[in-house]
């Protein structure tokens, strides 16, 4: 995948998040206070403006930039950083073999940045899935992606917002691991 398929990939998402504007919000009023919608809807709606395809790397680095200071809330500051995490190591051609890296480096900045790991019931969950699952070769389409997702249900959240609300965040899916399975669909998905 080439930089200008990639830039439209990411550029779709501003409509993705529109049309998931409301469940983002309903996942986000139950286990949080109700903004994860609005926050990666202000977050791409402001990537038009301010994407710069020069080159992949780039194009990463500027996304990154953008929804660090457009999204907000505990979200913005993890996508954004991660964006600007993969412009280090993302190639100017995107193959089955060197978007291993691109993904561990999504999966390591949000560890890093987020100190969180596997099974507290956030976006790490969905990530970190998929980029095992994409090391061992395995596909990764939306339906896998949304079972990394629904997996969050079960989990008592340790990390954010959500954590505050101990046991009875069980039986939720985690909005920020809603929202990754759109991005790292954009990111991975066939088209
Ligand atoms: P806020 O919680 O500030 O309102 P958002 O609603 O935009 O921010 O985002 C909430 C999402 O952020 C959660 O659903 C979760 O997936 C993610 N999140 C919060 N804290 C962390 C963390 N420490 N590590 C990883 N993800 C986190
Ligand atoms: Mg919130």
């Amino acid at each position: 995948m080439d930089v200008k398929a990639m830039k439209d990939r990411l550029l779709e998402l501003v409509s993705v998040f529109e049309d998931k504007e409301s469940e983002l919000t309903e996942l986000d009023r139950a286990i949080g206070d109700g903004d994860h919608g609005v926050n990666m809807v202000r977050g791409f709606k402001a990537l038009p403006d301010h994407i710069d395809d020069s080159s992949m790397q780039n194009l990463f680095k500027s996304t990154g930039m953008t929804l660090m200071s457009n999204i907000g809330g505990a979200s913005g500051p993890l996508y954004g950083f991660s964006f600007v995490k993969m412009s280090q190591v993302v190639e100017d051609d995107i193959d089955n073999e060197n978007v291993k890296a691109l993904l561990q480096a999504f999966s390591e900045a949000i560890a890093q940045r987020g100190k969180v790991s596997l099974n507290e019931k956030t976006m790490y969950d969905v990530i970190e899935r998929a980029n095992e699952a994409v090391r061992n070769g395995e596909k990764v389409d939306m339906e896998k992606l949304q079972s990394f997702a629904n997996a969050t249900k079960d989990i008592e959240a340790t990390k954010g917002r959500a954590s505050y609300f101990k046991a009875d965040s069980v039986g939720f899916v985690d909005p920020g691991a809603q929202s990754s399975v759109y991005i790292l669909n954009a990111l991975i998905g066939e088209d």
